[in-house]
């Protein structure tokens, strides 16, 4: 089965197409058929596009809206000089879709129904800094395929359903929770359940059997406690605001900081919150950027002081969430890392783990310095009662595996 699978943003939509089906993703023989993106959506939008292995090609076009990029995407695909092996819109099957947030409801992929979509435009309250784009892309995809083409939304919120009370109540006046929902949801879930997924494959493990910390540690950045194959515990928690120092998002900090800045800088409180998400963590503290490889070359090359804070920062407090996950579980069997930072730079791999031998937690210079790129792998060292993995996330594989089973009634894991 042909499923394009969509992650749509504010002005940027991504996609894959992924051939999969029942035998498929038993066997991990799913097939990249073509993956791409386009960015700024609603002006001349620069448009990356690639058949299975080809070089990605790139161009510009004015795209006004999500609809029109769809409509792009499935005119290109279905297009002779694309490459790709399909050539009528009626070979796209289903469409799979990240939905950031899938409140206490959904805590599992699901078909998008009339009534499934009137619940998600009654979540958009929660999540007003994603969720609409992604509805978006549902009416876009809807639109340009029909309706009989199924469309199936997966949650980054559902992986982390199984949080206990104690991990999900904010120690605030419990009617909060009652009356409007206030909670720990968690995200990235897609991502950390992919991670558990791939970890259980490479070692051999039961569901019941994992118990592991993962990193996600991207331009979001998240770190989730999996203990019993489930997330017990996540760095993220009423939006993705919370947790983790992030490329432009501050992570923890003391609530009262908000009104303060408000008052000093005249500041509505919404715009504090912008501010918290938009300008502060790597980029923030260094004033430079929010992105971590730019920092490290900063950081090496001209000896920044702040950017050498920042990234910092970023380790110790990487470093905090997971002493705090080995304490909350007792222990765990591995550290997964992932995301682009958590894929591709051994030396904050090796800021994380330095000084944890206490914990059993040994790496292995040589073998982490070997992981970058894509490549999947583990790097502990002798004697670490660890095991330290580099497990490259797939979150479309998830998605468009989970499309599958939804339209086909399949049991989902
Ligand atoms: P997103 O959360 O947007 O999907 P990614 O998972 O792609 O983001 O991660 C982007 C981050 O990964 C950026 O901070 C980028 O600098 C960082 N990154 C990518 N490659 C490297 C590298 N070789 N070394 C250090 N950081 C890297």
């Amino acid at each position: 089965m042909n499923i394009l699978v969509l992650n749509v943003g504010s002005s940027s939509l991504k996609f894959q197409l992924i051939d999969t089906d029942g035998a498929a993703i038993a066997e991990s023989r799913d097939r990249r058929i073509a993956r791409g993106q386009i960015e700024r959506i609603g002006g001349e939008a620069i448009i990356t596009l690639s058949a299975a292995n080809d070089r990605p090609r790139t161009t510009t076009e004015a795209i006004r809206d999500h609809a029109s990029a769809v409509e792009y995407i499935v005119r290109w695909l279905t297009s002779a000089e694309s490459g790709v092996p399909i050539t009528t819109i009626g070979e796209i099957q289903a469409v799979g879709h990240r939905v950031v947030h899938g409140g206490e409801r959904f805590n599992q992929s699901t078909l998008v129904d009339d009534d499934v979509w009137n619940a998600l435009e009654g979540l958009i309250e929660l999540a007003p800094l994603h969720n609409p784009h992604n509805l978006r892309g549902i009416t876009a995809a809807r639109a340009v395929l029909g309706p009989g083409v199924p469309q199936v939304a997966v949650f980054d919120t559902a992986f982390h359903h199984t949080l206990p009370e104690s991990s999900y109540i904010y120690a605030i006046p419990y009617q909060f929770y009652r009356r409007y929902k206030v909670r720990r949801y968690g995200f990235h879930g897609t991502s950390h359940r992919y991670i558990a997924y791939r970890y259980r494959q490479l070692t051999q493990r039961t569901y019941d059997q994992t118990k592991i910390v993962t990193l996600h540690l991207g331009n979001g950045a998240s770190a989730c406690a999996i203990d019993g194959g489930k997330s017990v515990d996540t760095s993220m928690g009423f939006t993705p605001l919370e947790g983790l120092m992030m490329g432009t998002r501050s992570g923890d900090l003391d609530p009262a900081i908000l009104d303060f800045i408000s008052a000093k800088e005249g500041l509505a409180l919404r715009d504090v919150e912008a501010l918290l998400n938009k300008q502060s963590g790597l980029l923030g503290v260094s004033g430079l950027t929010g992105d971590m490889r730019e920092l490290l070359d900063e950081a090496a090359e001209n000896e920044d002081r702040r950017a050498k804070l920042a990234i910092d920062l970023f380790c110790y407090r990487v470093k905090k969430y997971l002493g705090s996950y080995l304490a909350a579980m007792n222990g765990a069997d591995a550290i997964v890392f992932a995301g682009g930072i958590g894929e591709n730079s051994p030396s904050i791999r090796e800021r994380i783990c330095a000084g944890l031998d206490w914990l059993g937690i040994r790496a292995d210079q040589t073998k982490n310095s070997g992981l970058r790129g894509g490549a999947e792998g583990r790097f502990d060292g002798d004697g670490s009662r660890l095991q330290l993995w580099v497990i490259p996330t797939d979150e479309e594989l998830l998605i468009a595996r989970d499309t599958w089973r939804v339209v086909n009634g399949a049991e989902l894991p």
